[in-house]
């Protein structure tokens, strides 16, 4: 296994982390606020024009006392019941009162009760929901019990009846109604609470020692951000609309103090002969509640919230334009007679020139994640590709089925299989080649099982829905599935749930779902990385059977040389986005030429034998650079013990004068005849040029250096 060379900070918790991309990783609920913000409130114009609207509010109503034209008592006889006049922009009641000023004088009123809803009712229904979701069975059945009888009772009769018993006290009649509506709300929350108490951090943190209280502030409120902001902005457009109810019916304020719903019911009574009364406030309590509702749908609207990993239909439409400028390239390159590949033969794969990169990646201007890769597998071989975490081999291994994440695109290059460039294949017609001639079986397992149906179910499906089979003769075929992928008792897997088996036979259930479309190209992205020495075994050797007896060929992502050499025909060394060193695994594994090649051998116990095994297994310092710092020249010379001043310029991928692959490094050749070793000890990146982290595009003129690394320079 290839060592991890940048531990975590040990304060990680505290201090945040950083995405594989470098990025800072903010804390859940920091995380969720920015989201939140960023990329729902702010991307929707009708949540911004609310948002607005309600600020513009209220610091109007909260600033009245100081430009109000008129005292919401101030009566003007000459001027009753008129429409908006110079004096009065907004016209007149029945009693000559400034209709405008009556408004904004109302509305603080209005919005502070109707946040006392929202505070009661969603701050009550979450506490209960996690304590409910925290406290076990018992407390939450309990809880469960008071809150249906809670949404059994009829609200109306109530909140009439506390009026009846306490009057208009419009704060007390808010809060009383947030308590009635918080049980609908814990319901809302329950489920999602629960969710987030399952997950394993709450577990991690529970080891930790942190207490129930700990767990559901820390761990499950920030989790619940979303839904509690969602709803607390529904309910206050209900309790807005609850007490301009209340008020239309009398229970309102006092006369005079002024309400939307009392300035409504008195101008209903002058609806024939003074109908522009009703409109400024109707209007204004019109657009109050679609505020709210609009930002309340914002929220609730966020892009993929089931799945965050799909794209959008912004992602989309990047992405068609990325395919369409790699066919159009493609077009380019035949009419010009520069296409340089030719489709290959039936089921071979032939990866020409491969790029992937991010954002604008369509126009060329995007981060870009993989350069230049090219390899080809033949039927029923098994390519390897290797390298540390970050250096493009999922985001290689992925771009194959057209299931880049989001915001990910191919960039150029062809992905040529059975004739067709699937680079430049749209995503509607990549959905005849998945699973039917290229499937894909994911790190871990359970990702590929829904856990809400059983084993046979989701077999049975996918074999009708890729093979057209009807429902028994899919029935049978799934069964013949499990035996194949060396299960025993396969009539008892099909009848169980993915939650009922292990790991190693999820992994199996997982190759058989894979399988079920007959495809003559498995991509198989570390399927053993999350399973124990034993099973990893088993499941290895199933491949190796399935490649041996089917035909099919795959593609295997791995940072386990042992894998590669357990299983691979071929492989390729990745390194920060592009490939270093192909060929044959034997080749490549026993006469290593690239320089990282030989750190990841030096670096891993199994590639050492038993009787050559060093007292210090060897590390490569340094982490792999970034894409948007990847250097002009080497991209792996910061770390490379021998760095030259040749390897500041752009290295091409070269044949190598050993076997028929192909090495990028200048002094393969070189460092081969001299019999290059890995040093285990901590030598500096660069021994012979200190080549510092290089991040411009012209780097400084290097001093000549000519001297050879020898063997053992320590
Ligand atoms: S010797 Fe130079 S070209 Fe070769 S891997 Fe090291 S830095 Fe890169």
């Amino acid at each position: 296994m290839i060592p991890t060379v940048a531990p975590a900070p040990a304060d990680a918790d505290q201090a945040g982390s950083t995405t594989a991309a470098g990025a800072p990783v903010p804390r859940p609920g920091r995380a969720a606020l920015t989201r939140l913000s960023r990329h729902r409130l702010l991307g929707s114009p009708g949540a911004v024009a609310g948002l607005v609207w309600l600020a513009a509010l209220v610091i109007a109503s909260l600033t009245a006392p100081l430009w109000l034209p008129f005292k919401t008592e101030d009566q003007d006889f000459t001027a009753v019941l008129s429409g908006p006049t110079a004096a009065h922009w907004l016209g007149t009641d029945e009693l000559g009162r400034d209709i405008l000023s009556r408004i904004f004088a109302a509305a603080a009123g209005t919005l502070g009760t109707s946040m006392i809803t929202v505070i009661v009712g969603v701050g009550l229904g979450t506490i209960l929901a996690m304590l409910a979701a925290g406290a076990g069975e018992r407390t939450e059945t309990a809880i469960s019990r008071v809150t249906e009888v809670m949404m059994s009772l009829p609200g109306t009769v109530i909140i009439l009846a506390v009026i009846g018993a306490v009057g208009t006290n419009i704060p007390l009649v808010m809060a009383i109604l947030g308590i009635l509506m918080s049980a609908g709300i814990y319901r809302v929350i329950l489920g999602q609470a629960k969710s987030l108490q399952s997950q394993l951090y709450v577990d991690a943190a529970k080891v930790d020692g942190l207490g129930p209280l700990g767990i559901s502030v820390r761990h499950v409120l920030p989790g619940l951000a979303n839904t509690v902001v969602v709803q607390a902005a529904l309910i206050f457009a209900v309790g807005m609309l609850i007490q301009a109810g209340l008020a239309f019916i009398g229970f309102g304020p006092p006369i005079p103090q002024p309400s939307w719903g009392g300035m409504i019911q008195g101008a209903s009574q002058h609806v024939y002969d003074a109908p522009w009364m009703m409109v400024p406030t109707g209007a204004v309590l019109a657009l109050t509640v679609l505020s709210a509702n609009a930002i309340g749908n914002a929220l609730g609207k966020a892009p993929n919230a089931a799945a965050p990993h799909l794209p959008s239909a912004a992602d989309r439409r990047q992405r068609a334009k990325a395919v369409a400028a790699i066919a159009a390239a493609a077009r380019d390159a035949e009419e010009t007679g520069d296409a340089g590949t030719d489709a290959g033969a039936k089921g071979t794969l032939s990866v020409r020139n491969l790029s992937v990169g991010v954002d604008n990646a369509g126009t060329g201007t995007g981060v870009q994640l993989v350069t230049g890769v090219s390899f080809d597998v033949e039927p029923g071989t098994v390519l390897g590709l290797v390298g540390e975490s970050g250096c493009g081999k999922t985001m290689t291994a992925l771009s194959l089925l057209g299931l880049l994440p989001s915001g990910v695109s191919a960039t150029g290059g062809q992905i040529l299989w059975n004739g067709r460039n699937l680079a430049a294949t749209p995503d509607k017609d990549m959905q005849s080649v998945r699973g039917r001639e290229i499937a894909l079986i994911s790190q871990e397992p359970m990702r590929a099982l829904d856990p809400m149906f059983t084993v046979g179910y989701q077999l049975t499906a996918t074999i009708r829905r890729l093979r057209g089979m009807g429902r028994s003769e899919a029935r049978a075929e799934a069964h013949s599935l499990l035996e194949k992928v060396g299960i025993v008792d396969a009539g008892r897997i099909l009848k169980t749930y993915p939650h009922q088996i292990s790991g190693g036979m999820a992994q199996r259930v997982a190759v058989a779902l894979a399988l079920s479309g007959r495809p003559k190209l498995l991509v198989a992205d570390e399927p053993t990385t999350a399973l124990d020495v034993t099973v990893q075994a088993e499941i290895l050797s199933l491949l190796r059977a399935l490649v041996k007896d089917t035909g099919m060929s795959v593609v295997m992502v791995t940072h386990d040389l042992g894998v590669v050499a357990d299983i691979c025909d071929q492989v390729a060394v990745m390194y920060a986005g592009h490939v270093v060193e192909n060929g044959r695994t034997a080749a490549i594994l026993d006469n290593p030429r690239h320089p990282y090649t030989l750190a990841l051998l030096a670096a891993d116990p199994h590639a050492n034998h038993a009787d050559s095994m060093p007292e210090r297994l060897a590390t490569i310092s340094g982490q792999v650079p970034q894409p948007k710092d990847w250097p002009a020249g080497c991209r792996f010379a910061a770390r490379c013990q021998f760095a030259g001043s040749a390897c500041l310029e752009p290295v091409p991928l070269l044949p190598s004068s050993a076997g028929d692959g192909l090495v990028r490094c200048v002094k393969a050749d070189q460092l081969a005849i001299e019999g290059m070793d890995w040093l285990a000890t901590d030598v500096p990146a660069g021994r012979l040029l200190p080549v510092s982290p290089v991040s411009s595009a012209t780097p400084e003129p290097a001093p000549e250096q000519d001297s050879i690394v020898e063997k053992d320079l320590a």
